[in-house]
Formats: C-alpha cells, sequence, structure tokens
C-alpha cells in the first residue's frame, strides 16, 4: 500500500496515462497539402486526394479495391445493404455496439453467439446452432485485430449459403502468412477513428474483392448516384473530403514506425506481467502480423487477489486510464437485451471475458517510464 500511495503522488503530478493517443500527421506537412486544397478548391466528391488514398490503402493493406466512408459505422450499414442482406444475421455480443446497431438499422435481426476464448471472437462451433431458415448472414469480429477462424467460419457459411461480413475496424494491416485478413469473406470493414491505430480523424473504410462491387459501393455512398441524372439505389452520402484524405495519406507515411512502438510496448507488458498470477494476456499467434492495436488482460480475481473493477479503480486512482473493452456485453444494453440469444446463459465465455477485461494503455507515444508505472500499479499490490 506504501508503494501504491508513492506511485499516485508520482502520477499526480503529470497528467496520468491514457489508454489511447491518436496518431497526429506533422502539421507543417499537413498545412502545405491545405494550401493545395484552397488552391485547387475541389474539396470534396471523389477528390485527388481521396483517389490517392484509396490507391495507397490498398497497396498498404494488400487488398483489391478499398472504398473509404466518413466512419466506421456507415460501411457496416452500406456492405449489409450491398448485399441484401435480410432476415437475422449471426453475430457477437463481444464488440462495440455498431457491429449490432448496423444490423439493426437494416431492420435485420442480430442472433448473438458466444465467443471463444482463444482469441475473443465469435466460437465457430456454436455457430450451426444458431442458424434458422431466416438466417442470412454472419458478421463476426475481429476483436484486439485478433484474426478469428476464418476458415471454419467460411465453411459453414459454404454449406448453409450464408454471406459474411467481417468488422475488421480493429484489424487494420493484420496478415497471416503474409495476406490481409480483410480478404476473408463477402466484404470487412475497417474505421479510421481518431481510437484507431490508424485514423483520419474520423473515417472508415469497406473492402471489396472486385471492381464491380466497388463501383456498386461507390453509388451507394453518394446517394445512389450513378451518372449526373441517374440514381440506382436508395444510398446514403459517407464521402470523405479532401481534408480528412490528405491527412489520412499523411498518418498512412507514419502508421508502421506507430505500430513498431505499439509492439515494443507490449513485449514490455508480457515480460513483466507473465509472472503475476491471475493475470492472463494474449501472445503473438504464428504467422500472424499483430497490429498491436490493443493490450487486454483479463484478471481472474481468486488467483490475482483483486476484482477487475478494484484493479480498474486502483489504476485510476493512480492516473492510469485503461478502458473496460468490451463491458458491458452489447446483448445486456435495452435495445437488444429481450432477444432470446442475448440470455447469459447462452453467452456464458463473453459475460466473464467482459467481466474480467482491462485494456492497458497502447499508444505509440507511450514512454518506458509510462509503462513502467503501469506494470507496478498491476504488479504491487
Ligand atoms: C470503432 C469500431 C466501430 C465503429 O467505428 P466508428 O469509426 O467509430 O464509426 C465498429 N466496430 C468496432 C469493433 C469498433 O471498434
Amino acid at each position: 500500500m506504501k508503494k501504491n500511495s508513492e506511485i499516485q503522488q508520482k502520477t499526480m503530478r503529470n497528467e496520468g496515462i491514457k489508454v489511447t493517443s491518436p496518431l497526429l500527421p506533422d502539421l507543417n506537412e499537413f498545412t502545405e497539402l491545405l494550401k493545395d486544397i484552397w488552391n485547387r478548391k475541389w474539396i470534396t466528391n471523389n477528390g485527388q486526394y481521396h483517389q490517392q488514398l484509396e490507391q495507397a490503402l490498398a497497396e498498404y493493406l494488400k487488398v483489391p479495391f478499398v472504398s473509404l466512408f466518413t466512419n466506421g459505422t456507415l460501411p457496416l450499414l452500406t456492405a449489409l445493404q450491398a448485399l441484401n442482406i435480410t432476415g437475422e444475421i449471426i453475430t457477437t455480443p463481444y464488440s462495440f455496439v455498431a457491429t449490432t446497431h448496423s444490423i439493426w438499422w437494416n431492420g435485420c435481426q442480430p442472433v448473438f453467439v458466444d465467443v471463444e476464448e482463444e482469441t475473443c471472437g465469435i466460437d465457430p462451433d456454436k455457430i450451426e446452432a444458431a442458424i434458422t431458415p431466416r438466417t442470412t448472414a454472419i458478421m463476426p469480429v475481429h476483436c484486439y485485430g485478433h484474426p478469428v477462424k476464418m476458415n471454419r467460419i467460411q465453411e459453414i457459411a459454404d454449406r448453409h449459403g450464408l454471406k459474411v461480413i467481417y468488422d475488421a475496424a480493429h484489424a487494420f494491416g493484420v496478415e497471416i502468412d503474409g495476406e490481409s485478413v480483410l480478404n476473408a469473406g463477402n466484404m470487412s470493414t475497417l474505421s479510421f477513428h481518431a481510437t484507431k491505430v490508424y485514423n483520419t480523424l474520423e473515417g472508415g473504410a469497406l473492402i471489396v474483392h472486385d471492381a464491380e462491387t466497388k463501383r456498386q459501393i461507390d453509388y451507394l455512398k453518394n446517394f445512389g448516384f450513378a451518372g449526373e441524372t441517374e440514381v440506382v439505389a436508395p444510398g446514403i452520402n459517407s464521402k470523405v473530403d479532401e481534408v480528412r484524405a490528405a491527412y489520412g495519406l499523411l498518418n498512412l507515411k507514419q502508421v508502421n514506425t506507430a505500430i513498431a512502438r505499439r509492439k515494443k510496448v507490449a513485449e514490455r507488458y508480457r515480460e513483466a506481467l507473465r509472472e503475476v498470477p491471475g493475470i492472463r494476456f494474449f501472445d503473438d499467434m504464428p504467422n500472424v502480423r499483430h497490429n498491436y492495436s490493443y493490450f487486454p488482460i483479463f484478471v481472474d480475481a481468486k488467483k490475482y487477489g483483486m476484482t477487475r473493477d478494484q484493479l480498474y479503480f486502483r489504476m485510476q486512482e493512480s492516473g492510469i486510464y485503461g478502458r473496460r473493452y468490451f463491458y458491458p456485453l452489447i446483448s445486456t444494453f435495452s435495445p437488444y437485451r429481450n432477444l432470446k440469444s442475448a440470455n447469459p446463459q447462452n453467452l456464458q465465455v463473453a459475460t466473464r471475458l467482459a467481466d474480467e477485461v482491462i485494456c492497458l494503455p497502447m499508444h505509440h507515444e507511450l514512454s518506458d517510464s509510462d509503462v513502467l508505472k503501469v506494470i507496478e500499479v498491476i504488479s504491487e499490490m
């Protein structure tokens, strides 16, 4: 306890250690691009920087086609529209609410399936029991950027004629054996929100596999316009402006450096926390290029001697601001809790993980001494 109050005094002198910090481009470089935009006076509607960013992202991510969006929620909505998804969609409760909201906004019914401890993603062994004649799609999440079991999911989808839409908001740049996870399924979505590994302030993208689908998506994000006088679908507006596209081009140049720093932080956390009883975390998966977007730990209260919430608030008292992602489960929120599949008995692993998790501070600006403070508070009880 004495040790802890010392740490507290130390951390109170600065602003505290935040869970994340946005990757920001160099302001002078950004200003140069702004001047260019001001000169050209083309500020939105598929401008030059917009086209460049879609190209550059497709190359960086090793995917055939990227369609930019104004956030990471609209590509989810649009993917379901484009694929004419109706009826029931099988999904995970252990995610950010936008995953399930996108199903609801399409007039479909979310059906929650439990997750597996190994990835925190949907458990393939439990999908088939949730399929009914109304099921049309599966929407998994690569939670924390850990790839879910895509081959297993695809097998099930093929057997039952279902579409697969991945909410890959956390999986920017994640690869298995050199292949992007974003190439799996029918479509994958990304979020470029300020809190993500790569941001365009707000932003997102839909990853598609062929030129015809890309064309269709580009219509849908522009009100359904296929030409000056032709509207082919009831589209939405999710066009990215030139300012954000320019910002995104600059951030793309430094994202690898940011990921490299995150990797160092993850290595340091693992080395120190491996010795702490009751604290579980993920190791790197073989052949996977991780993006170190989050560093979740799971607190086993019996073995650790303190509950997750006790540790969470203890960290806060010491100026360390973790986040309980993903707690509470989506299935416990009022719009969804009355669904049959929202019964906690059906979601035992997800419920336990949600009660055990804390995402530790993880970003490119954490100093070695910040990391040490986090480790000290968790290991000195
Ligand atoms: C961030 C996030 C989204 C939504 O992205 P926005 O850009 O904030 O709209 C969707 N799904 C998951 C899993 C996310 O983490």
